[in-house]
């Protein structure tokens, strides 16, 4: 059995030990030390990083009472070794962990729902709750427990006996066992079984922020960050809105409007473009008529302005209208269309002919084709719209 530090002093982040067990494991090797501060993953919490006797410690995993550190290099057994944690990295996911559960805590007490699903990434977290909550519920449970923080409350582990933990109110997903460790937050913030490192009070916790919150399941997902990391996003943002507000030259509330402006702005530039570049289109058309059908064959046009163009000559009562366009050296795309006739026949055979893609409905059909010789494309046209008078 590993004595584990970690459950005692979460601060504890510098200390000897003795090495136990050295054993291969897949190319590395498995570590067991008599005692450890290495927080091995576990309950949404990755493992500590640092190293043992200077050799980085690659991953902490918990089996049974023992805890085994995964290394590169092999340890001597029997050997005392110095092992460091990295501080900086354990002490933000105390600041989360701890953050997170002061939110669970506050919205357990006004709403009544459970935390069903907690991951912790390399900055924000995660956490599911089996109950929906509104825009105004969010920013009233952030409030609440960023308040929390403010109280600068201590934060105590205790293994309570089967019989205290029966008259206990307390957050949990695992069963009552005698050496269940409960994290109480306050008098009354939270009261939770966890088996992580916490900070010891709420103060250090800093800043709880909701970053993000939507459906799930049945409940609500949130993504939030604390400490540390909601301190960087929030110098990262004031970085970014400096930038907006200069490129917009407006003041940081004027920001979302301004880019509402441009953007109309822009959308309406972009239509009328849109609908000058439609009118080039048919005006560069070079149609020949077939019959009482009609083709052409043009260059670099998107299929939106086939289309605009082969409507427009619609308009001229033709039985059918087959325009290409030449978009690189041998891919043309097309589209067949008629008022009074099924074309899809038509779009059919020229896939067919010049291993093409695409199709449609009886009046309009679209699609891309592979044409070596366009000379041969305009042969096949023009035998195809013959046939069909
Ligand atoms: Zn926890």
């Amino acid at each position: 059995m590993t004595d584990k530090l970690y459950e005692r002093d979460s601060y504890c982040n510098k200390f000897n030990a003795v090495v136990c067990e050295c054993t291969p494991m897949d190319g590395k090797y498995g570590v067991v030390l008599d005692r450890t501060a290495f927080f091995p993953e576990g309950g949404g919490q990755a493992a500590d990083k640092g190293t043992i006797h200077g050799i980085p410690v690659v991953d902490v995993q918990r089996k049974g009472t023992v805890v085994i550190h995964v290394l590169e290099t092999e340890l001597p057994v029997g050997e005392e070794v110095s092992c460091e944690l990295d501080w900086g990295l354990r002490y933000s996911r105390m600041q989360g962990h701890t953050g997170e559960h002061i939110l669970s805590g506050v919205v357990n007490a006004l709403y009544g729902y459970d935390n069903v699903g907690f991951h912790m990434g390399d900055s924000v977290m995660i956490v599911d709750f089996n109950g929906r909550l509104s825009a105004e519920d969010v920013k009233k449970i952030e409030l609440a427990a960023n308040k929390a923080v403010y109280t600068n409350a201590d934060i105590v582990v205790s293994y309570p006996s089967v019989e205290e933990l029966e008259t206990m109110r307390f957050r949990s997903k695992i069963e009552l066992t005698e050496d269940l460790r409960i994290v109480s937050i306050g008098e009354n913030i939270d009261c939770c079984a966890c088996c992580a490192p916490h900070v010891a009070k709420t103060g250090e916790v800093g800043i709880i922020k909701v970053l993000d919150f939507y459906s799930y399941k049945q409940g609500t997902r949130i993504e939030m960050v604390a400490g540390i990391h909601a301190l960087t996003d929030y110098m990262d943002l004031n970085v970014r809105s400096k930038e907006l507000m200069k490129m917009l030259s407006v003041p940081r509330e004027g920001i979302v409007e301004a880019v509402r402006e441009k953007n109309t702005a822009y959308q309406n530039l972009y239509n009328d473009y849109q609908k000058n570049v439609r009118k080039l289109a048919l005006y560069e058309l070079a149609p020949v008529e077939i019959g009482a059908s009609v083709c052409a064959v043009a260059e670099g046009l998107a299929f939106d302005e086939l289309r605009y163009c082969a409507n427009q000559l619609m308009e001229r009562e033709y039985g059918v209208c087959m325009l290409f366009s030449r978009n690189s050296a041998d891919e043309y795309g097309y589209v067949v269309s008629s008022k009074c006739k099924d074309i899809r026949g038509l779009s059919g055979k020229l896939n067919e002919t010049f291993s093409g893609k695409g199709g449609g409905q009886a009046g309009y059909a679209q699609g891309k084709i592979k044409v070596s010789d366009e000379a041969r494309l305009k042969a096949f046209v023009e035998e195809l719209l013959q046939s069909e008078i």
